[in-house]
């Protein structure tokens, strides 16, 4: 390329361009104004965004020939030397190579001399943290007594590494990392001055990869440039970034409802093939899981979702597919997915790993709930028939009319039919199976199985035609028989129900159950029905 849009060409001149500190800026300006600038600063903040450039401004500020003036003219002499990093008077030092004492004693020794030319001597030394105990130890007695007219400037990104006496002498800043829309803007900005073509989606997806840097952002869009030349499209913005984009969101977040393992970690595996980061492909996820639960408990989601790219109808359509606390857990899988993928040479594994948990995720359920269901257990029989059991005009015994029990899978429908077809769908579709935790049956029989589910969401995924297929043959490995799938939506009950069956041998069943209590085992069975569990002790 002819041209850099690196970090150096745009790099802040005066407070007035700095970017996300307006804090950091009001008081240094207001210190300025007043005089009474203090003799020692330690500016702390994660990498890129802008330390160093306010504590060369600061230094600009204090020294320009028509100062000190919060709007450093740029033009004078030591404006210019500080700029180029000549002026004898403004040292930057690296901390990380110029950590030992003996460094710092030069420094010290050095600071007493009078400035050649400036107003102010300024310090700047970066990476403060990495120097030794010894060098901090040599640098606290000038900090206690600093000469006139010397300043120091510590920067950091380890604040928690600084020893306590030292941070009790300085004035301390704390730079915030800057949001995705501030680093958006100055990258429209940008582009806008070096006639480079892109759209605002491939911006946002640059912001985001920069994560709070703008130094990281801007490096970035200097990559894109090179890849793409001047006219730049989010395809390209992707692949250069390997970041994961919209549409495979939106159709990972389609298969997380659908529960399907399957074809979810072979979306993983497509994405990890075209070289992506799966780290980032993770991170897009949560943020993804997160606007899901924002339109899920705002009204108005527009202002709380931190992408303004995304199609809003289609989050609405989808957040309609979990719950509120299934959005939860699942964010807190990849969240720690994310920390161990880091951690792990198996990142990819580690990811997959995560993604079945997250299809094995439920809405928590409500004790109370779960209580007065315990509590109704006792008093009524368990699994009661859904619908009422039609008295038989036959008086024959019970053993001589049940002889369809015998025969099981040829034409016969009783009890055990839907724990036959359950099991069929727990072979062939495990997943599928969430679905008719969420259904009532309300008939099965040689002719029609009739479901009815309590929400709508869950009724349009199962009235899909392959899905209504899938539960035909599913009853006729189960029956023998074809049957009409009739699927509604009404009041169902919250828990997993048999159908009703006309048998005797139901009828016996109830009959026995009225007349006695429970016992406790049975009790803790209906309990493990509810919750879902299994007994460990
Ligand atoms: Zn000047």
């Amino acid at each position: 390329m002819d041209f850099q849009v690196s970090a150096r060409k745009w790099r802040p001149q005066k407070f007035s361009e700095l970017i996300g500190q307006e804090h950091i800026v009001r008081t240094l300006s207001n210190a300025i104004e007043l005089d009474r600038v203090s003799h020692a600063f330690l500016f702390s903040g994660t990498r890129g965004v802008g330390k160093t450039t306010t504590a060369r401004i600061l230094a600009r500020v204090l020294n320009c020939e028509k100062g000190p003036t919060i709007e450093p003219c740029g033009a004078c002499s030591l404006c210019i030397e500080i700029r180029q990093g000549h002026c004898i008077d403004v040292q930057e030092i690296d901390g990380a190579s110029n950590n030992g004492v003996a460094e710092v004693r030069d420094l010290i020794d050095n600071v007493q001399y009078a400035t050649s030319s400036a107003r102010y001597k300024v310090y700047i030394i970066d990476e403060v943290h990495m120097l030794s105990k010894s060098a901090f130890n040599a640098l606290l007695k000038t900090l206690e007594e600093p000469p006139p007219r010397v300043i120091f400037i510590f920067a950091t990104t380890e604040l928690i590494k600084i020893p306590e006496t030292i941070l009790s002498r300085c004035q301390c800043f704390e730079f915030k990392p800057l949001s995705n829309v501030q680093i958006t803007k100055q990258l429209e900005l940008i582009c806008g001055q070096e006639g480079i073509q892109i759209d605002a989606k491939g911006l946002e997806e640059i912001s985001k990869v920069g994560a709070g840097s703008m130094r990281d952002a801007q490096s970035l869009l200097d990559q894109v440039i090179a890849y793409s030349g001047k006219k730049i499209d989010t395809d390209s913005v992707e692949s250069v970034l390997g970041i994961v984009g919209g549409t495979t969101l939106e159709l990972f977040a389609e298969r997380l409802i659908k529960r399907e393992p399957a074809e979810l970690i072979a979306l993983v595996q497509e994405v990890a093939n075209q070289g992506k980061d799966l780290s980032l492909f993770c991170r897009s996820m949560m943020e993804y899981l997160r606007n899901l639960l924002m339109v899920k408990v705002s009204r108005n989601p527009e202002n709380l979702l931190n992408t303004n790219t995304c199609d809003l109808k289609v989050l609405k359509k989808q957040a309609e597919g979990f719950h509120n606390d299934e959005l939860q857990q699942m964010f807190t899988i990849l969240s720690r997915a994310e920390t161990e993928m880091k951690r792990s040479s198996l990142g990819q594994m580690v990811f997959e790993m995560a993604i079945l948990r997250l299809t094995e995720t439920r809405p928590f359920k409500n004790i109370d709930d779960l209580i007065d269901k315990i509590n109704q257990a006792e008093v009524q029989p368990a699994r009661p028939p859904v619908a009422p059991v039609p008295q038989r005009a036959s008086a024959a015994p019970p053993a001589q009319s049940t002889p369809s029990v015998a025969q099981p899978d040829n034409g016969s429908f009783d009890s055990s039919t839907w724990d036959k077809f359950r099991r069929e769908v727990s072979r062939k579709r495990p997943a599928f199976e969430h679905y008719l935790d969420k259904c009532q049956v309300i008939e099965l029989n040689e002719k029609e199985i009739q479901l009815m589910f309590s929400d709508s969401f869950t009724l349009e995924m199962v009235e899909s035609p392959e899905n209504v297929q899938f539960i035909k043959d599913m009853v006729k490995l189960a029956s023998g028989h074809e049957v009409q799938v009739v699927l509604k939506l009404g009041e169902a009950r919250p828990t997993p129900s048999r159908p009703s069956t006309n048998t005797q041998e139901k009828k016996n069943l109830n009959d026995e159950n009225k007349g006695r209590q429970k016992t406790e085992s049975e009790i803790i069975q209906d309990a493990l029905d509810i919750f879902g569990g299994t007994v460990v002790k």
